[in-house]
């Protein structure tokens, strides 16, 4: 049986995942598995410069071969300035993402540090006397107000791969 880092005691001791499961609210609330960390500005832009350019692209280029529209001057046009917009869109997203080695290997870091909090997440325990969250076997903890920061410490401190909280953490 866990007991508290601060009373000594197992009796007001219960898992957090138990609290959350009943609902019990403000506490069910503050206890809650964190949100995995947002996917950076940055990748959003350039996965969707590469996948809109390249449906663009693909699209202008479809319907410039296509044996219905050859016949047809403006089709032909419309069909070429898609796929030459698709094809600057393409390459602004391919330079994003060239250029965004940092940021992709900091959301990579934070999502293994994400994996390890979802695994630490059950061992979290909660002591109804002294209003405190600790890890099972730990011999500290925080007010339930900070859970998320407290879960996201352990878990980076676990990997020490230092990664950036995420932001409003
Ligand atoms: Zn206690």
């Amino acid at each position: 049986m866990d007991t508290c880092p601060r009373c000594r005691s197992a009796d007001p001791v219960e898992r957090a995942h138990a609290i959350v499961g009943r609902g019990t609210r403000p506490l069910s609330g503050l206890l809650c598995l964190p949100a995995p960390p947002p996917m950076p500005g940055r990748i959003k832009a350039y996965r969707a410069c590469i996948t809109v350019g390249l449906l663009l692209f693909l699209a202008g280029l479809g319907s410039t071969s296509d044996s219905e529209n050859q016949r047809d001057a403006v089709a032909v046009q419309v069909g070429a300035a898609m796929s030459t917009i698709g094809l600057l869109v393409l390459i602004v997203g391919l330079i994003l993402l060239a250029s965004s080695g940092e940021v992709r290997r900091q959301w990579r870091t934070a999502g293994w540090v994400y994996q390890t909090v979802r695994r630490l997440w059950p061992l979290l325990d909660y002591c109804h006397y002294c209003n405190l969250v600790f890890m099972a076997g730990g011999t500290f903890g925080v007010d339930p107000v900070h859970t998320v920061r407290f879960l996201w410490d352990a878990a980076d401190h676990t990997l020490k791969v230092g990664a950036p909280r995420p932001p409003g953490m």
